[in-house]
């Protein structure tokens, strides 16, 4: 399967090498920086990837343009030379040459191209479509800055510019013969020939120059290299104001180019706040348009004209509500440019797009103002009224609430577009992200499309990718695997379920626990370095990394670690596992209440790790700046993933599957994809615990709900711990937290903190008992790897296949 290697032997890779370095940068490689090195690595092995992508393309194969405003790559070095089959070859040639792979990757920059889960899903979809040997290619935005860089002062996020291009980025190649043009604004004109035919055009308003930059992407074993496209917006013209410039007004000269660039620019935050920026809108439009464009010319330039069977052969897949525009682009331009059909155009767009839904919280779902959306996109924006007219028009009054349904399901109401209807008006298939996802947008969110067309809806429980997240990540848990069972779970995840031969072999179960110290103090260096926190690798490592968000409930975590500060102080007999608990994730920008827990975890931390009273039995570290590279050195290091959601909310995780993969146990709710976890590895095997899906429904709905009550019947536990947050227990960092105080008492708790409060901390002790007795544990903890392999990427991959784009590997 594998193609010739890219270097034949460790003497071949470091001629290379050297070489490159001279050629590159006119040193030898002892010269070289680190960075330089690096910087010289990278591109040659960018460069190889190309090269052993030719060829691995057939003419004629059905391609899949995986749409998606965000791919949160990480580093692509070690990963790559992973999947090109060099990894170990690389690094003992680095080392002969008296350097180290591993200072080497460590130089790396994480791109900035990406929020958290829904990027990084569309990251370990494109490796895994890689691997599964099907032309798979994505479709994104080359954001010049990312969200932001995240530093800790005084307790409290500060967010500092991501500036992840500052030394350039290997594996880019900027293709100037693909560039589009992308038309904002202006009006529509209406033409008519002596035949009565008529056609429109968009004139006057902004164009705007897309030029796409070619990411390789290279699956494991090389059965193909496809690429990842990123669109960066620049001036159509220089119209350049040469008068201003001569009057010396700069910023006047140049304000064409900035307000173009802008588009660009920088990457937004996925929650809270920032909806309805008309650049967030820009951008969407740019990313559809250009990938659209491009698309229909190749396949113009392979097959001719022959529209009626796009869907044959090319499958265009919407990451979210993002790419909603998706539909009406390809209606516009099949309809203005190559004089399809109207009607033909429509039936051309669902065949050939579908849709993933990532949330169900309604303040999430995407809305723009109508006058916003016209202006922006006049001739686009006319197809979407006419399929809205038509939808209305030919609505089923079969139903007895038929008028309700219209209300919900059509694309144009109370002045806004809808992206969510958007989307899936223009799709053949809808898809939620875990069993239980979507099974609640069937039943709620999405129920009336579901009663229309509930053959639209299927699951596709999300997955990730065991190679970077595991044999990457975990070198020393890899190699004590691939020891029992060879090296093919690297290309079937499956495999995985060989482990389960081990369970009982006390030899194994041994040199897995030390590949986990080795793991956790990798670990503790790092938190040592990044944070200043000292953590004793004895302890049990207690994970919860993820973006802060009130329905992830790291408020939750907080409570608990607070009441066994309490009990501490309290009961000279209570002895609890000595537990560090380490934190890591950003908040949006503007989201307050997130902002103001990641204070709040600070100031515990600023608070317990200075008690000498509680310091052998429980430490606090936040680790600031989650991004994949960090996530890479924690996931390996946890013993407990904390999934604490409330159920219902989290459309999925896959944190939860890269820590099960990497043998942490499940402490969480019957929420997202743990549901899954918990019927593969079974109930010993994880541990649930607070209210189900339908009890925080009929909870909800009852009216029933009080926080004061919650407080009033666990005054000595849960009211202390309430009293805590303004009482100036914590203060000494940055003051108390009133605004939590509030959101939890005033705002009545809207996340079920204080309902969920005993359960989980009555879970967690009993988790924490658990882990005295070793031989359980591990045995545990390896059952969680074996039922891994289900959440490999690639399983997910293959559905999407048979199921969605109907294409065999
Ligand atoms: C996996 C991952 C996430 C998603 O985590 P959840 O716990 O599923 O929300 C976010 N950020 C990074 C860097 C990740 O690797």
């Amino acid at each position: 399967m594998a193609q010739e290697k890219i270097f034949k032997d460790t003497a071949d890779f470091e001629k290379q090498y050297r070489e490159a370095c001279m050629a590159d940068l006119s040193k030898k490689f002892e010269d070289c920086t680190q960075l330089e090195r690096y910087q010289v690595l990278a591109t040659l092995i960018a460069k190889k990837s190309r090269n052993v992508g030719i060829g691995t393309h057939q003419k004629g194969e059905k391609k899949v343009y995986y749409f998606s405003l965000e791919f949160l790559l990480g580093p692509l070095l070690d990963n790559y030379l992973l999947n090109l089959g060099v990894h170990d070859l690389v690094a003992k040639g680095v080392e002969d040459m008296g350097g180290s792979l591993e200072t080497i990757c460590r130089q790396e920059a994480d791109p900035g191209l990406g929020n958290g889960g829904l990027g990084r899903l569309a990251a370990c979809f494109l490796d895994s479509m890689a691997h599964e040997g099907i032309a798979g290619y994505g479709n994104g935005m080359r954001y010049h800055y990312g969200l932001f860089r995240q530093v800790i002062e005084g307790g409290r996020q500060v967010e500092k510019t991501d500036n992840w291009l500052e030394n350039g980025f290997p594996w880019e190649s900027r293709r100037d013969s693909g560039t589009v043009i992308v038309q904002f604004g202006g009006r529509v004109v209406r033409h008519e020939d002596e035949t009565g035919r008529y056609w429109f055009t968009q004139e006057g308003g902004e164009k705007v120059r897309a030029v796409p930059y070619d990411v390789p992407i290279v699956g494991y074993g090389t059965k193909k290299v496809n690429h990842l496209r990123l669109w960066s917006a620049e001036p159509y013209e220089e119209n350049f104001d040469l008068d201003a410039f001569n009057a010396g007004d700069y910023a006047k000269a140049n304000k064409f180019r900035s307000d173009v660039e802008a588009i660009s620019t920088i990457l937004y935050p996925n929650d809270s706040g920032e909806h309805g920026k008309i650049l967030r809108l820009k951008q969407e439009y740019l990313f559809v348009s250009a990938g659209l464009q491009t698309i229909l010319g190749t396949y113009e330039r392979d097959f001719g004209p022959d529209w009626e069977h796009l869907a044959d052969h090319v499958a265009i897949h919407t990451n979210d509500t993002h790419p909603a525009m998706c539909g009406p682009e390809l209606m516009r331009i099949l309809v203005d440019e190559r004089g399809v059909d109207f009607d033909l155009a429509f039936k051309i767009a669902k065949q050939t797009i579908s849709y993933t839904n990532h949330t169900v919280m309604p303040e999430a779902l995407e809305k723009w103002p109508i006058d916003t959306f016209r202006a922006l996109m006049p001739r686009l924006y006319m197809f979407i009224e006419e399929i809205d007219r038509r939808y209305r028009e030919s609505f089923p009054h079969t139903f007895d609430d038929w008028g309700e349904m219209l209300k919900n399901t059509a694309i144009l109401w109370d002045g806004q577009v809808r992206m969510a209807n958007l989307s899936i008006i223009f799709s053949h298939s809808v898809n939620g992200v875990s069993a239980l996802h979507t099974s609640i947008l069937e039943e709620g969110v999405l129920k009336d499309f579901y009663r229309l067309n509930p053959e639209m809806f299927n699951n596709k429980t999300n997955g990730v990718s065991h190679r970077r997240f595991l044999a990457e990540a975990n070198p020393s848990y890899a190699r004590l695997i691939s020891g029992a069972i060879g090296t093919g779970w690297l290309d079937d995840a499956f495999e995985l379920e060989k482990l389960t031969a081990y369970e009982d072999d006390a030899g194994f179960l041994d040199e897995m626990e030390k590949a986990k110290l080795a793991d956790k103090q990798r670990l503790a260096a790092y938190v040592k370095e990044t944070s200043g926190v000292d953590l004793d690798c004895s302890m049990v490592f207690d994970v919860q990394v993820k973006r802060f968000h009130a329905y992830k409930r790291q408020l939750l975590n907080v409570f608990k670690i607070l009441d066994i500060y309490n009990r501490i102080l309290a009961d000279p007999h209570f002895d609890p596992r000595p537990t560090a608990f380490i934190f890591s994730g950003k908040a949006a920008q503007s989201y307050t209440f997130a902002k103001e827990v990641i204070r709040l975890i600070n100031s515990v931390a600023d608070v317990v790790n200075n008690d000498p009273r509680v310091n052998d039995k429980i430490k606090v570290a936040f680790v600031p700046n989650f991004a994949v590279s960090s996530a890479q050195l924690i996931y390996p290091a946890a013993e407990i993933s904390e999934q604490i959601s409330t159920a219902g909310t989290e459309a999925s995780g896959t944190s939860n599957m890269k820590l099960m993969m990497n043998a942490a146990i499940t402490l969480g709710t019957y929420d997202g994809a743990n549901v899954e976890i918990a019927k593969l590895v079974g109930d010993e095997n994880i541990k649930i615990f607070g209210l189900r899906t339908e009890e925080v429904e009929a909870l909800h709905a009852s009216g029933r709900y009080f926080a004061w009550d919650q407080y009033n019947t666990d005054r000595e536990r849960l009211g202390r711990v309430v009293d805590m947050l303004s009482d100036g227990s914590l203060a000494r960092l940055s003051g108390n937290f009133e605004s939590i105080h509030d959101y939890l008492m005033v705002s009545n708790d809207p996340d079920l903190v204080l309902r969920d409060f005993r359960s989980y901390v009555n879970a967690w002790d009993e988790l924490t008992t658990a882990y005295g007795d070793r031989a359980a544990w591990n045995k545990s903890a390896l059952h969680n790897t074996a039922k891994a392999g289900y959440f490999s990427s690639d399983r997910t991959i293959r559905e999407y296949m048979s199921d969605i784009w109907h294409i065999e590997a």
